[in-house]
């Protein structure tokens, strides 16, 4: 299934893509896509309704496609190809920050380059979203507490990431910096979560073209160690890491500014839109 949510901003209703593309309306049976909705036997629920008995919504705003997020977890450095350009070596364990919930937005917002900002960049990840609590879960089990996929824009400000002491988060957590979506895609569309084509452009130019192929911690790994130190709710959703061709890797670098346009995608979960604009 193709979850999402559709509607303006604090208003989304749940919602479903039929097999035609066409949004069905969801909130008959479900007040949001979040929590008990997503757990295994919420989905199980939602997966046995016949779609052509939903309402048909028109096309609108799309909203993140997970609410009640408590965590949006980031992993670092989790490619091999973009560690290396970056100059940093592939970690031992994985790298591990947090992105404010607040930084949450639809795939499609506009994104905001905050205040005193120079180094704004870009990052398509692998969104993954937990249904089920998860607590020492082994690399064996892990698949089975994720509800779905997403595509994840990690946006993130090099400058606060990196120049401005501490560690990222205060880079990576600024409002707009993570659009999530369209589509909450459930676990069972996605065959194979390390073997997704991933992209990104910029004003239509090509930036990354990747694969989660060169994810160095894959997506169960990635639950079952962060299920060794915190518990993952469902809404939670773990951002997995960029493949490489991201602004601060270019010679010279390159960064966001307003008017922008961003575009980016990942194989099987759909693909965002976003124009950048300043925070005034
Ligand atoms: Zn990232």
């Amino acid at each position: 299934m193709k979850l999402m949510r559709v509607g303006e901003i604090g208003q989304e209703k749940p919602a479903m893509l039929d097999a035609d593309g066409k949004i069905r309306d969801l909130s008959g049976h479900v007040s949001d896509i979040a929590g008990a909705a997503i757990s295994p036997e919420g989905l199980a629920k939602l997966a046995a309704i016949d779609p052509k008995t939903l309402p048909e919504l028109q096309p609108g705003r799309i909203g993140a496609c997970v609410a009640g997020t408590g965590k949006f977890i980031c992993i670092g450095l989790n490619f091999s190809d973009h560690a290396a350009e970056t100059g940093a070596a592939v970690p031992p364990e994985p790298v591990i920050f947090m992105k404010a919930t607040s930084a949450i937005v639809g795939p499609n917002d506009n994104v905001l380059i905050p205040r005193g900002s120079e180094k704004t960049d870009w990052e398509v990840e692998l969104g993954v979203v937990i249904g089920k609590t998860a607590k020492y879960v082994s690399e064996a089990d892990a698949l089975d507490y994720v509800a779905g996929y997403c595509v994840s824009h990690d946006v993130s400000e090099r400058a606060f990431q990196t120049e401005r002491a501490g560690q990222w988060t205060k880079g990576k957590s600024c409002d707009t910096f993570g659009p999530i979506g369209p589509w909450l895609v459930t676990r069972d569309e996605i065959a194979d979560p390390q073997d997704l084509g991933m992209w990104l452009k910029v004003n239509g130019e090509t930036m990354q073209n990747g694969s989660s192929k060169t994810m160095v911690y894959g997506v169960a790994f990635v639950v079952s160690y962060l299920s060794q130190f915190m518990s993952l709710h469902p809404g939670d959703v773990i951002s997995t890491g960029t493949p490489p061709g991201v602004g601060m890797g270019m010679k010279p670098p390159r960064f966001l500014r307003a008017g922008d346009v961003v575009e980016l995608g990942i194989e099987g979960l759909g693909t965002q839109k976003q124009t950048f604009q300043a925070d005034i």
